[in-house]
């Protein structure tokens, strides 16, 4: 009989006041705005880093509408006053084609993140994994914890699922769903970046030739321009913001002739203008389930595959990128869609699209509809007038438990409503909703987040800057 013996072999016991599981956008801000109520905060994150998506070098959507007005305030917008005193490049950018978006370098909102975690007071936990959640009636009571020193019951008064998987509500036992209808899931990526572009020729290329571009897709962005006046508008903003659409000549020549993959769009924006280096938002794997872990891990070689294909093909095709160098990959592959938790409210596409108000509302989206499909396909459905919507509080609320909220991409949603609401702007708004709530939650005694008085909440993070009202 073999002799088995363990790696891991501490057994521990810990208790905080709050529990953050996930360090993406969500989380981040929902750990900043619950350990500044005064809550001890513990963030759980699988990975080496916080971050997510924050720093795969891709813009954030959704923290400003079509027609250019913020949506975003609070712990969002100091995550990019932080980068931006640390040095980072930091511009909110029409892409002239949907949206307006903040382009920011990754490499320094790495820093700007830990800067921000460690002021407020967060106890950061890396490497550790999410194995069990203890649950007792409607209340959660611990999660359990495994890494390399061991394994760790930690106790809590409140759970926030920010995993991005839902991973805490379904173990609870509260309701989720993933992806569409038929079990459709949107294609997952990996973010790579070039340095040394020259902007002059790539936007000049762009006005020479916007046929080979997405451009001015909804009339918000569009204002009645031409593609000629839209792409001399992108050259006097004179970023890289370009979109190479799948449909153009160009790209989809390569695509039939086997020089490129079958992709949507070729998403290039700034990362960072003094190293002259943009994010390229373009490779995908479809239909592949994100919580398979040795499923997801197959992709990763398809993926690199990709990278360099890309890369090659830029070189050869696109002026401005001749002489560009690849500057890296994303420190992991981008999972776009798994679960969703089923919440006391659900968001649909209606309100989204119809740019719907609320009373009730704890953050604010504006991105299109954007379902990613396998191959060349997606869906981009832009928001009435250019505007914002609202997301209410009982989209974070999983009704079977008390003690448990959730923010994120993970959002109670229908598909469509999720293909907006999953960008990182809302991610951020959500995240600092859930904290503040437990830290409302926390001073009056209250166990049952549910019972956080709306109204409250939402001054609360008025108070802290968030942006609730007044945007179309
Ligand atoms: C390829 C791609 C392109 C995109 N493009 C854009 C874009 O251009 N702009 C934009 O704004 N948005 C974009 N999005 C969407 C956006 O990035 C994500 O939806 C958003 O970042 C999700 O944030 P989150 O905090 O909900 O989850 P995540 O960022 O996924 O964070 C969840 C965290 O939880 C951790 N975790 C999960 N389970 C456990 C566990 N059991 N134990 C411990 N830790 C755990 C994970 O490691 C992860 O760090 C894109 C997404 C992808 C994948």
């Amino acid at each position: 009989m073999a002799d088995v013996r363990a790696l891991v072999k501490g057994e521990f016991e810990d208790s905080t006041d709050v529990v953050v599981l996930g360090a993406g956008a969500a989380g981040i801000a929902a750990a900043i705005a619950a350990a500044r109520s005064g809550a001890r905060t513990t963030l759980v994150e699988a990975g080496s880093l916080p971050g997510g998506e924050l720093i795969s070098g891709m813009a954030v959507d959704g923290a400003l509408n079509a027609r250019g007005e913020w949506i975003l305030g609070g712990v969002g917008r100091e995550l990019f006053r932080e980068c931006e005193d640390a040095g980072g490049f930091v511009a909110a950018l029409n892409d002239f084609r949907l949206i307006w978006y903040v382009c920011i370098d990754p490499e320094v909102m790495k820093l700007a993140v830990v800067r921000c975690l460690a002021r407020a007071g967060v106890r950061l936990l890396l490497h550790t994994v999410a194995t069990g959640v203890e649950v007792e009636g409607r209340q959660v009571k611990a999660i359990h914890l495994l890494n390399k020193s061991g394994r760790t019951r930690l106790a809590a008064r409140y759970f926030l699922d920010c995993s991005g998987d839902a991973d805490l509500v379904r173990a609870a036992g509260g309701e989720v769903v993933q992806g569409g209808v038929y079990g459709e899931l949107q294609p997952v990526s990996l973010m790579f970046k070039m340095s040394q572009v020259q902007t002059a020729p790539l936007l000049r290329f762009m006005i020479e030739h916007p046929e080979h571009f997405a451009l001015g897709e909804s009339e918000a962005i569009r204002q009645g321009r031409d593609d000629a006046a839209l792409a001399q508008a992108a050259v006097r903003q004179g970023q890289p913001t370009v979109f190479l659409k799948g449909d153009g000549p160009l790209l989809s020549g390569a695509i039939s002739s086997g020089a490129m993959y079958p992709t949507a769009l070729i998403m290039i924006q700034p990362t960072a203008p003094q190293r002259g280096e943009v994010c390229l938002n373009t490779t995908r794997i479809g239909e592949i389930d994100g919580t398979r872990t040795e499923v997801l891990s197959g992709t990763v070689k398809p993926l690199v595959d990709q990278v360099l294909q890309c890369a090659q093909f830029m070189r050869a095709n696109v002026p401005g990128f001749e002489t560009a160098a690849y500057s890296g990959i994303s420190h992991r592959i981008g999972v776009r869609e798994t679960r969703r938790i089923v919440g006391r409210e659900t968001l649909l596409e209606s309100d989204v699209l119809g740019a719907r108000k609320r009373s009730d509302a704890v953050a604010k989206g504006s991105h299109h509809v954007d379902i990613h499909q396998s191959g060349a396909g997606q869906i981009r459905i832009p928001v009435a007038g250019g505007g914002s919507y609202d997301i209410p509080w009982g989209c974070l609320l999983p009704p079977a438990l008390d003690n448990l909220a959730a923010a994120g991409r993970i959002i109670s949603s229908d598909r469509g409503a999720n293909g907006s609401a999953r960008v990182m702007g809302p991610c951020l708004g959500m995240g600092h909703a859930v904290g503040a709530a437990c830290g409302l939650a926390m001073a009056s005694g209250q166990a049952d987040l549910a019972k956080v008085p709306v109204e409250a909440l939402r001054a609360r993070l008025l108070s802290e800057g968030a942006i609730l009202n007044g945007t179309h």
